[in-house]
């Protein structure tokens, strides 16, 4: 069994006028991520990840901000997308692990859903895909509630 490994890192600005989208799911909070897409910051650096385990690139090179086919786009559309990427080459994710981090909202509550949403976009049990949740003790751009940053690890098998 070939087996790669890939990392993706992403980070998006919080404003007020926009919903707050991580790992699929609406979350309720007062601010949401600005982006071309729907921001949803998670499910972009879970994309990077898998892509780059391939050598395939980034998300930008297949969904570019330019483009207004992507405006306002459900990332679990571009990760449906991605999958189909990695599946047309013979390859499949055998596990995902991530983190996000946020100083707000607590996000905890709302993971098993996202597992649930990502999974089933990936056609692999939701136990294959971990997502953490961390603060940044307050410092920087995250710790002061400008963006929300995420980072993943996608490993990749070819059976
Ligand atoms: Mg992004």
């Amino acid at each position: 069994m070939n087996i790669r490994i890939g990392n993706g890192y992403d980070i998006h600005q919080l404003t007020t006028d926009r919903p707050l989208i991580l790992g699929g799911i609406k979350i309720p909070h007062s601010l949401g991520l600005l982006g071309h897409s729907d921001a949803d910051v998670l499910t972009h650096a879970i994309m990077d990840a898998m892509l780059g385990a391939l050598s395939l690139g980034d998300i930008g090179h297949y969904f570019p901000p330019t483009d207004s086919q992507w405006a306002g786009a459900d990332s679990l559309v571009l990760l449906d997308r991605v999958h189909g990427l990695i599946r047309e080459r013979g390859w499949q994710v055998g596990n995902i692990d991530s983190v996000v981090v946020a100083e707000r909202p607590k996000l905890k509550p709302h993971i098993p859903m996202m597992r649930d949403r990502l999974s089933s976009v990936l056609q692999i049990e939701p136990d294959r895909i971990g997502i953490k949740a961390t603060t940044n003790e307050k410092l920087g751009p995250v710790g002061r509630e400008e963006g929300i940053a995420a980072y993943a690890v996608a490993l990749l098998v070819c059976p």
